[in-house]
């Protein structure tokens, strides 16, 4: 379905953006403008480079500016935090955050992509990770998010395998009583393996884990949605795994930050399609 076109903004129009750096790429103004056409509302979201080292200034910019909303991504999400004058329990346990919301002059962060990941596998796959056992392979903000996100919710085990011990140890601390320091042995015996790497995007067809572990006893999901299917989410598919790419994460974190800005439910479908049109999914 396609959406009617926008109307311009005007004097009235509120402004939403992303910052970041690179940021040209992004899918966040396909996502947020469809949302708001959607819901007619006379909102209208940009891109806005903001180079690294800048991120306090950029919240000192949205105050300045009256910018409505923000979604934060690298390589800004621990800046933006500090520089926040309230910040969500989820952010304090993080440390980072991937959405701003102004509000009478105060910013408040967020952070959506925990709650992105768990809704995103509850809409997609028809999955909770209550009393799951899950392998989490990558220690950055990503994963940190669905880490904390995936022991909230009640999984019974998170073996976090990273590269960098420090940084995996500090994942695992977000797993609370169930985090264990894990290695590849942990990914034969989980029930959700789960790529919170770099590995796979774009052109890269490297591997982050060997996918002939994997058998059609596990969900398997990559956070990675550029390219739509890596090379490890497509082995995994065909040793029977049951699959899915990181596009359900984005879909659902865009969502939740729509909602703690406008205070209205996304309507989903259009957003997913707008940005299937745009990545040539559709
Ligand atoms: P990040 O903070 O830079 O963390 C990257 C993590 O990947 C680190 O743990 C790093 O290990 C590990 N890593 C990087 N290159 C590696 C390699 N060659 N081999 C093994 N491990 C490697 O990045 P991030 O923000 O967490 O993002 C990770 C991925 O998730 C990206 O592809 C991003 O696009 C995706 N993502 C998707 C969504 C979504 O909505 N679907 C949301 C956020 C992020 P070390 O600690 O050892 O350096």
């Amino acid at each position: 379905m396609r959406l009617t076109p926008k109307p311009a903004p005007t004097g009235t129009t509120a402004v939403a953006g992303v910052i970041g750096d690179p940021v040209h790429h992004s899918l966040s103004p396909v996502l947020h403008n469809a949302a708001f056409a959607a819901c007619g509302l006379d909102w209208t979201y940009v891109a806005f480079p903001v180079p690294a080292g800048a991120g306090h200034s950029a919240v000192e910019a949205m105050r300045t500016l009256g910018l409505r909303g923000l979604s934060v991504t690298m390589p800004h999400k621990e800046a933006v935090a500090e520089a926040a004058d309230h910040r969500s329990p989820v952010v304090e346990a993080l440390g980072a955050a991937n959405c701003l919301v102004l509000d009478r002059g105060l910013v408040a962060a967020h952070n959506t992509d925990g709650v992105g990941f768990i809704e995103g596998l509850a809409a997609e796959a028809g999955m909770t990770v209550h009393g799951l056992s899950i392998a989490v392979i990558g220690a950055g903000g990503a994963a940190r998010a669905v880490i904390h996100a995936c022991a909230g919710a009640g999984a019974a085990r998170i073996a976090v395998i990273n590269r960098n011990e420090t940084r995996g140890r500090a994942a695992v601390e977000l797993a609370g009583g169930v985090g264990v320091v894990g290695s590849d042995a942990d990914i034969s015996g989980a029930d959700l393996v789960i790529n919170a790497t770099p590995v796979g995007m774009g052109g890269d067809r490297s591997l982050p884990s060997d996918p002939a572990i994997l058998t059609p006893s596990h969900t398997v999901v990559d956070l990675v949605y550029d390219p739509w299917e890596t090379a490890w989410l497509k082995a995994a598919r065909q040793s029977g795994a049951t699959v899915f790419n990181g596009f359900p994460m984005l879909l659902h974190q865009a969502a939740a930050q729509f909602g703690l800005w406008t205070g209205r439910e996304a309507q989903l479908a259009e957003m997913a399609s707008a940005a299937r049109r745009e990545m040539n999914r559709a």
